[in-house]
């Protein structure tokens, strides 16, 4: 049921052409999580407004594409300071489609802002390579030019985020970009919208399509389109990568996750404790950095680590999004709640031990909002069905093993490569790690080591589909081609002979 008592009826459009377009399309409810609520509907995008605005974004495409880079960057500069000044607008957003609480939406909102700052070096960025004097008279030089209408869709779980790790980076290389956000927080992006065009982009280069796999799969095979940009669950970036090589498109489609960390005997388990709480239950555990395994080196630090994760998780408050003192939300739906609590009871199930049992949380006044409590649950086993899935809720899980070499064969084994980390005091432990893991972003004591925007974000295995990883330099290659031109201007009076041979210097 929709809560209608306060408030009318909100529904969401498209933003097209610089304004929000609403038709007569099907509509979609938003569940406010924290309530179990409906608060808005978000309309889906039909197929004359998917080609309308793909039209009119390969038009702004076509004069953007010539703005000078330094003029493109003013804009986004001008972008960011808005995002500043209306950073606790768009948190409160945030926290209304996905119940993530004020300080943690902020945080997410930092990370995107430092995204556009690195957009904003664009004219640097974009310098191309130069070789003069290739041979007799001859210069050499490449650039990177945009690829036209490229198109990003993305996750629930970064509603801000995720888009700025594609859009200021897409935009700034000279193209014009089309967003499908998650049909359960579309506002977000919607507002970033506006606020791009307060900015001084032109119309038409920044679009929001709403939607499910219907607007996904057109926007795939529509020939104005010429890149995808996917963030999601590892099915759907598989069938996105797939589908997009299908139609000739560069795709990049980042997928699930199950994020390990080593706990070694030497180390400082205090301190261990404190990071992994947080890195496992920040978010309600809706990350796909978020530290679900903690891999155990020998019993004696294992019963250390379960006797004071218990104790610190006494303290955990769950509860709406509006309460700043929370901890952690709730789940972004109440099918995503069951599905964490099957997954908690077939661990149990399988014989492993629940020590803290997250099911049945009731956060007073809100009883229909999706909560789940921080689960810590030890003696998993790696043909545990909780153990092989991505579970994608505040859940920690305690592997045991005798020896590092067993936990890194593990964590290899592992479909997933996403991210990992290595508690420890032992530098040379720290570095074998470091080169053996298979996983694509590695934290030495940092539980959650997301690259900062002048690096690159990607895992590896089933965490990532294509050859690029996100934003960082990596953003720049992905949303431009590479053009190599070869000149000679010989003078007036050298005449080249024939040659039928291959060109050598
Ligand atoms: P999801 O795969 O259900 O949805 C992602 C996007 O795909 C949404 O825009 C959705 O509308 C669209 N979509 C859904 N079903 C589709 C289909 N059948 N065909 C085409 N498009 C479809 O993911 P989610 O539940 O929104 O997000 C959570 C998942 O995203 C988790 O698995 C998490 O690990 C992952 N994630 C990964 C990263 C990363 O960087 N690797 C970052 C954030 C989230």
């Amino acid at each position: 049921m929709q809560d209608t008592t306060t408030h009318p009826k909100i529904l969401l459009g498209q933003f097209i052409n610089g304004e929000i377009v609403v038709v007569d399309g099907k509509q979609q409810p938003i569940i406010n999580p924290s309530t179990g609520k409906i608060s808005k509907f978000v309309e889906h995008a039909n197929t004359t407004t998917i080609n309308k605005a793909l039209e009119d974004a390969h038009e702004a495409y076509l004069s953007w594409s010539k703005v000078p880079p330094t003029k493109r960057a003013r804009v986004l500069f001008k972008f960011k300071v808005l995002v500043e000044e209306n950073r606790e607008k768009l948190a409160e957003l945030i926290g209304q489609e996905h119940g993530k609480i004020s300080h943690d939406a902020l945080g997410e909102i930092q990370r995107g802002i430092e995204n556009i700052e690195y957009a904003c070096g664009a004219p640097e960025l974009l310098k191309g390579d130069f070789s003069k004097d290739v041979g007799p008279a001859i210069d050499s030089w490449s650039d990177f030019q945009p690829l036209g209408v490229v198109s990003g869709i993305t996750p629930f779980n970064f509603p801000a985020m995720v888009p700025l790790w594609m859009f200021p980076i897409a935009i700034a290389c000279g193209n014009s970009f089309v967003l499908k956000p998650s049909e359960k927080v579309p506002s977000a992006s919607l507002f970033m919208a506006e606020l791009l065009k307060q900015a001084g982009l032109p119309d038409g280069v920044f679009t929001v399509l709403n939607g499910g796999k219907e607007v996904v799969d057109q926007l795939i095979q529509h020939k104005k389109v010429k890149a995808i940009s996917f963030v999601g669950s590892t099915q759907i970036a598989k069938y996105i990568y797939q589908e997009s090589a299908k139609y000739g498109k560069r795709c990049q489609a980042l997928g699930g996750a199950k994020n390990h960390a080593i706990l070694l005997p030497d180390a400082d388990v205090d301190n261990a404790v404190s990071q992994l709480i947080g890195a496992a239950f920040g978010s309600s555990g809706e990350r796909c950095m978020a530290l679900s395994v903690v891999v155990a080196v020998g019993d004696a630090v294992a019963n250390q680590l379960i006797n004071k994760l218990k104790d610190a998780m006494a303290d955990l408050k769950v509860g709406e999004y509006s309460n700043d003192e929370n901890h952690f939300g709730p789940v972004i739906s109440k099918e995503h709640k069951d599905k964490i609590n099957d997954y908690i009871q077939s661990a149990e199930n399988e014989g492993a031990n629940i020590i803290v049992d997250g099911r049945n949380v009731i956060v007073k006044n809100n009883e229909d909002g999706h909560y789940v409590g921080g689960t810590l649950i030890d003696n998993v086993k790696t043909d545990m069905l909780s153990y092989q899935d991505e579970i994608f809720g505040p859940v920690l899980q305690v592997l045991r093993v005798e020896t590092m070499q067993q936990a890194i064969e593990l964590i290899n084994e592992h479909k997933y490569g996403n991210g990992t980390c290595i508690f420890t005091r032992d530098g040379e432990a720290a570095r074998y790690f470091t080169d053996n893991i298979e996983v694509g972003m590695v934290g030495i004591n940092v539980p959650l080591p997301v690259p900062v925007s002048s690096q690159s974000f990607g895992g590896w295995k089933s965490s990532l589909f294509g050859d690029l990883a996100m934003y960082g330099p990596d953003g720049f290659r992905f949303f431009t081609r590479r053009k190599t031109v070869t000149q000679r201007w010989p003078s007036s009076n050298v005449r080249e002979n024939i040659k039928f041979s291959m060109p050598t210097l």
